[in-house]
């Protein structure tokens, strides 16, 4: 039997119910598949401006020379031809919950029965004095993938052997704990090969970061003396950027770099706060079970803008929320089976091509919040044998996951 016949259908003459998602990135791509396999009986358009989506995820090994910018990089075909999803290319300009109405840059209007929003981030407003959408061109930050990306990798390849590459570290919370030591280790190996001389350091906002002794342990082995890692209270913080003489002043000194990666404070991405969907924390707060808005009924936040209690904002996380999302959707909607929700990330972090770690973490969602039930880290110490077969896993994991998400 094919799926579309184990669906629900809509009854004959009744208007099927309009569910419009907005991203169409790991949250929105993923709820947008699976509310359309789940029933017939909805509506499902997904808007989304980018043609093709470039993932964050595995980028730091394009900026280290492990993989082509391509290969991280998908369609919406499958998604609109198999699942008939409506894919239109476009940003979202407003959501109107009275009117229940969404009005798109294009011009055009979607009415909805619901919305699933899944926008990512947004980089807060002067966090970093001199750090402005000019500056980003100078400074990239990365921490969006696509042009950014490729951006830094074009200033790495071009600095001296015996230059300075800068990484400054956002303080929490903020897309993918482990991203940035990920990308400082995998920029390392790259060093390491062509330009044997070269210094990272990172400037970090945190006076700690995510499995600090299991990457500290890597920096060793990989790569001695190359990286250096000062906390926010020995810098006194990261305070402005002078663009012109690639300098970061914190609250002590001033560095000087050759290459700058400036990583940003964060928060919901800018159209969760334009529909009033952010409290004073600048994420969007949402119900566990259902990640229903608490602010407004009818709009559901999933991904890196939702504020879910100990979830890590990942893709794994996001990719995780959105089913859940979808299945309580399908359940008020269609009168489908209500699913406790089963929460889940699970990561694979590079400290070099043939060492990578892993985490996996599952969560309980209660009432109010959503907290960690169990949690696996690789420790220091692990054999090698051990590390390379978890390379070998994440390659396996790209492949598959992405599968999962744009079909
Ligand atoms: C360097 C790096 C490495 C990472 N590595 C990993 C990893 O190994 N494993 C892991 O699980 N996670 C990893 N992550 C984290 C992961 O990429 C994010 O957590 C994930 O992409 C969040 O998904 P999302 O759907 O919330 O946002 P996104 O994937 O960013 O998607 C948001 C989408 O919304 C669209 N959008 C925004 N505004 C509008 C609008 N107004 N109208 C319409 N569309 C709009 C955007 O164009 C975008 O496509 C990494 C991140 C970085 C930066």
């Amino acid at each position: 039997m094919s799926v579309a016949a184990l669906r629900p259908q809509a009854a004959r003459g009744q208007a099927r119910a309009r569910i419009i998602v907005i991203g169409g990135g790991v949250g929105g791509a993923t709820a947008a598949k699976y509310l359309a396999l789940g029933s017939e009986a909805l509506d499902v358009t997904l808007v989304e401006p980018k043609a093709r989506y470039t993932s964050c995820f595995f980028s730091n090994l394009y900026l280290a020379g492990l993989r082509p910018l391509e290969s991280l990089t998908h369609g919406y075909e499958t998604l609109a031809q198999r699942y008939r999803v409506n894919v239109v290319q476009d940003s979202v300009a407003a959501i109107d919950p009275v009117a229940k109405n969404v009005s798109l840059e294009g011009g055009a209007n979607l009415s909805y029965d619901r919305v699933v929003l899944a926008p990512g981030i947004g980089f807060k407003a002067g966090s970093i004095e001199g750090y402005d959408d000019a500056a980003m061109q100078i400074m990239p930050h990365a921490w969006s993938a696509g042009l950014q990306t490729s951006l830094l990798r074009r200033q790495l390849e071009s600095m001296e052997d015996g230059g300075v590459f800068v990484l400054v570290a956002p303080p929490d919370p903020f897309r993918c704990p482990p991203g940035p030591y990920e990308r400082a280790s995998l920029i390392a190996y790259y060093f390491k090969q062509y330009k044997p001389r070269a210094k990272i350091l990172i400037l970090d906002a945190k006076d700690s970061f995510f499995a600090q002794d299991v990457f500290e342990d890597g920096w060793n082995r990989h790569y001695p003396g190359m990286i250096e890692w000062l906390p926010g209270q020995f810098t006194g913080g990261i305070k402005g950027v002078d663009v012109k003489g690639r300098m970061i002043k914190t609250g002590g000194d001033t560095f000087k770099a050759d290459v700058a990666n400036v990583i940003p404070a964060q928060e919901a991405g800018r159209l969760a706060h334009q529909a009033h969907l952010v409290d004073q924390s600048g994420w969007c707060p949402i119900d566990p079970m259902t990640f229903e808005s608490k602010l407004q009924p009818g709009i559901h936040v999933i991904g890196d803008a939702a504020k879910a209690g100990n979830m890590a904002k990942s893709a794994f996380a996001s990719n995780s929320q959105a089913k859940v999302c979808a299945f309580a959707i399908l359940a008020a909607l269609t009168g489908s089976e209500r699913f406790v929700p089963h929460l889940f990330n699970t990561c694979f972090t590079l400290l070099a091509s043939d060492d990578a770690v892993t985490s996996a973490i599952s969560y309980s969602a209660e009432p109010d919040t959503i907290k960690i039930n169990d949690f696996f880290l690789s420790k220091v110490g692990d054999s090698a044998e051990t590390r390379r077969e978890a390379v070998r896993e994440a390659d396996g994991w790209y492949a598959a996951f992405t599968h999962d998400i744009f079909g």
